[in-house]
């Protein structure tokens, strides 16, 4: 062997060995975990969901080389509670942070995120992962207990400016990150029906008024604006839809690029209305419109390629995160997506949002679904009281009232108690784990002002 090839030959060696440390310290060190959540993303407008409008094209193609959950369903249908839920892993009535009385004059209370609820953040943290949230939705803050866990937790103005940011923001964290990282990515473009001014249109019909003019003082916008007002709702929507698609999309490349080795969920808390039950923006039913959100894993454990059927739900994410991760097992409610059967295959959902209570059963024999009857203002409306019952035999369908399915009366007593059974366990649970700290605070002004701005105060 010629001197110039030994040499050649030590070259290649030494560059080999350095590629094989360099990959083997990636996949030896645990993996960033990226958690993209996209506020108010109903599956149905996604192309994961079969829409017919091309509004997720990077997310459909990112898709096939992750794990999707066709029938993923959020707990309750709205932020608050929903997003609460995807970090204990606990139901609604388990975490019990959901209601607000938006009026400082009768009460002004607001259900807290309690101390003694172990959140995905704190659970990384206390295993060696640094945790940074990029909120966007002002509602979540600190004071009434969603900062729990992060070392770093900044709440920006939701406006498609702070998404952008965001977005790079969160690629440049990675980058910066000197040991594992956990990184809660929150983008509202969908909730706030905005685009940057001056992007070119590709849905949006030509007569638009910003949603804004409609909801004069935050009043949420009801039936009475009629057709006319859905057709321009959704184009604006979708548009959204489509711009967060492309933040997404360029982020989820960048980080997969720079740190292969990142665990990377996206999802979304709940969808929106658009006058399918007589009303528009979130929070008051439980039909699928408001429950039915995309869910999609990559990473490290993850099958690529992978579409589950099964119906799965937002309390499955945390235990599933921390098992992917191969972290000790902490109480949640959910089920790991992984490793097993995929879901619980029981999906609870619950709304206390203003003066009413609602809860559902969603199994694959049907969805069951109770409205209790409305409590004065300033009530926190609770699941006492004979409820309207309505049942679908279909529990993925995009169901309406007058659609509902005939139950036999044993079959209905059979899942009326079962929906009662977990709902009693979890507020057992609840009481258990909050034994003597307090679980509600006192709204602020300014709170009031940004629950105004983004709709859910009238
Ligand atoms: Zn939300």
């Amino acid at each position: 062997m010629s001197r110039l090839n030994r040499i050649w030959i030590t070259i290649i060696c030494v560059v080999a060995a350095a590629l094989v440390a360099c990959s083997g310290q990636e996949e030896d060190s645990p993996p960033h975990v990226l958690f993209i959540l996209v506020d108010t993303l109903r599956v149905d407008h996604t192309g994961l969901g079969g829409y017919e409008r091309d509004t997720t094209p990077g997310l459909d193609t990112l898709a096939e080389e992750g794990t999707v959950f066709l029938n993923h369903f959020a707990n309750a249908p709205w932020t608050k509670p929903s997003v609460a839920s995807i970090l204990t892993g606990l139901l609604p009535p388990t975490h019990g942070c959901q209601w607000g009385d938006f009026n400082r004059a009768a009460s002004g209370k607001v259900d807290l995120l309690a101390e003694s609820f172990t959140t995905l953040p704190e659970a990384l943290r206390e295993q060696g992962w640094s945790t940074v949230c990029l909120m966007t939705n002002q509602t979540l803050t600190s004071r009434i207990g969603f900062d729990q866990g992060f070392d770093r937790f900044d709440v920006l103005p939701g406006t498609t400016t702070y998404d952008r940011v965001v977005a790079e923001a969160t690629a440049a964290l990675l980058d910066e990150a000197t040991g594992p990282t956990f990184v809660w990515c929150h983008m509202m473009s969908p909730h706030e029906y905005e685009t940057p001014p001056g992007r070119e249109r590709n849905f949006e019909s030509e007569h638009l008024t910003p949603i804004r003019a409609l909801q004069p003082n935050g009043a949420m916008i009801r039936d009475e604006y009629g057709m006319e007002y859905r057709e321009q709702a959704i184009d604006m929507y979708d548009e959204t839809v489509l711009y967060v698609d492309e933040l997404v999309t360029k982020l989820i490349k960048t980080v997969r690029e720079r740190h292969p080795n990142t665990l990377i969920v996206f999802t979304s808390d709940h969808g929106e209305e658009f006058g399918e039950h007589g009303g528009y923006l979130h929070s008051r039913t439980l039909y699928n419109e408001l429950l039915r959100v995309p869910l999609v894993i990559w990473g490290p454990g993850v099958a690529s390629g992978k579409r589950v059927e099964e119906m799965t739900h937002s309390v499955d994410l945390f235990p599933t995160v921390i098992n992917l991760l191969d972290l000790p097992e902490l109480p949640s409610q959910g089920e790991p997506l992984f490793g097993g059967d995929p879901g619980s295959q029981e999906i609870y959902a619950e709304k206390i949002a203003g003066t009413e209570a609602r809860r559902a059963l969603i199994t694959t024999e049907g969805k069951l679904m109770e409205t209790k009857p409305p409590v004065p203002d300033g009530v926190r409306p609770d699941m006492a009281g004979k409820g309207r019952w309505l049942h679908f035999a279909d529990p993925l369908a995009f169901e309406n009232p007058e659609d509902q399915d005939r139950i036999l009366k044993p079959e209905f007593l059979r899942r009326r108690a079962r929906l009662q059974e977990i709902w009693k366990s979890s507020r057992e649970l609840h009481e258990l784990r909050t034994d003597g700290e307090a679980t509600q605070g006192t709204i602020t002004d300014e709170e009031l002002e940004v629950l105004r701005k983004l709709g859910y105060v009238e």
